[in-house]
């Protein structure tokens, strides 16, 4: 049986988004970056491990961590 890769899905509310940069220095995996607009945004989704330190750090909770696929 093959097994599935994890795969996480991280969504930016970009109208709470105030561009702190908190969740930026605190990915443990550099998959997020402040962009041209002063936003948050997943650059590195490929990497990201879903350990929710992005979301659990937002200090707007901006941030939504998912799983995607299944098991
Ligand atoms: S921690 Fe929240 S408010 Fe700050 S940049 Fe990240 S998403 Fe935006
Ligand atoms: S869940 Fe973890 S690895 Fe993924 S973007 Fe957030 S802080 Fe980074």
């Amino acid at each position: 049986m093959e097994s599935v890769a994890r795969k996480f899905s991280v969504t930016i509310n970009t109208a709470w988004c105030k561009g702190c940069g908190l969740c930026v220095a605190i990915c443990p995996k550099s998959v997020l970056e402040l962009n041209e607009h002063i936003k948050a945004e997943p650059v590195r989704m490929e990497d990201c491990i879903g350990c929710h330190q992005c979301d659990y750090s937002c200090p707007d909770l901006a941030i939504t961590v998912t799983k995607e696929g299944s098991d």
